[in-house]
């Protein structure tokens, strides 16, 4: 069952203490006040129609105009509308992996596909506003592809600052399962020592900035305070920049019915959502 906000950021910021993994700038005010020019974000609209209502009260936040001007950041809706597309592809660790698959869905039809990308074109608008640059690597959820190891690739190629890919999660764990986690590389030797350090400081941005937007808690059936180290992924293996993996929450678990939908299935949570993971990116890009 899902704790108050309230208990849940002060639970979080305490874990953070108690850890010491939680840099000073992670719980800083996202950006500081302008004394000139700022941008009034505004929500795209959705092109999922959410199912639920989520008591989220939302706010109109000003940030500094183009803050993140000269920035590029990578954006992967993860899997696709399509049909899953044949074959497997390398995700490095010695690891190959299915091209990609349509992912979870609830038990109301909504397709994990088409949430993420919902929230990655409302993140997109977002970080653009900002003054980002944003690489997406789908923007539609009707067809196929690009395969993982193909997604990870255009952000290395265009040298992003930072890469986000977005998902939303199903298990068949505990039949309360619930909450959002981070995926994060572990060190390989070889392989990702260029990016651990980086991405587990993003993580610990996004985290914070998420868990605040949103009020929904980490995770209460995998990894540790919200962080879940991988070494099976694209996402935490290819990288050669700052990249993490987003469930945003648990969009299907073995009972069918939990309190992740109040903020996943409703157009408030999903505000609250985007500005969570933008507030998180802005953190992580101008802490570092
Ligand atoms: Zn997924």
């Amino acid at each position: 069952m899902r704790r108050a906000a309230t208990t849940q950021v002060i639970a979080a910021l305490l874990a953070c203490a108690l850890l010491g993994a939680c840099s000073s700038s992670s719980h800083r005010a996202a950006v500081a006040p302008s004394s000139t020019s700022t941008t009034h974000v505004t929500d795209t609209p959705s092109t999922v129609a959410p199912t639920t209502t989520a008591k989220i009260v939302t706010t109109t936040k000003s940030v500094p105009a183009r803050i993140l001007s000269g920035r590029t950041i990578a954006l992967d809706p993860g899997h696709n509308g399509g049909p899953v597309p044949p074959g497997t592809v390398y995700i490095g660790n010695g690891i190959r992996h299915p091209c990609d698959s349509t992912g979870t869905a609830n038990r109301g039809g909504l397709t994990e596909s088409a949430l993420v990308l919902d929230v990655a074109l409302r993140v997109r608008a977002r970080l653009e506003a900002l003054g980002a640059n944003v690489l997406m690597t789908r923007t539609n959820d009707t067809g196929s592809g690009p395969c993982i190891d193909q997604r990870v690739e255009m952000a290395n190629r265009a040298h992003v600052d930072v890469g986000l890919s977005i998902h939303a999660d199903g298990t068949e764990g505990p039949r309360n399962a619930g909450g959002f986690h981070i995926a994060v590389p572990v060190l390989i030797p070889g392989q990702t020592q260029a990016v651990v350090d980086s991405s587990r400081r993003f993580a610990l941005a996004m985290r914070a900035a998420y868990a605040a937007a949103t009020g929904l808690p980490v995770s209460n059936y995998l990894g540790v305070d919200g962080i879940l180290p991988r070494t099976d992924l694209a996402n935490t293996n290819l990288p050669n920049h700052p990249r993490v993996l987003l469930e945003l929450g648990v969009l299907n678990n073995a009972s069918g019915g939990h309190d992740d939908m109040a903020v996943l299935g409703s157009d408030a949570g999903r505000v609250a959502m985007s500005r969570g993971i933008v507030d998180g990116i802005v953190r992580f890009l101008t802490s570092s």
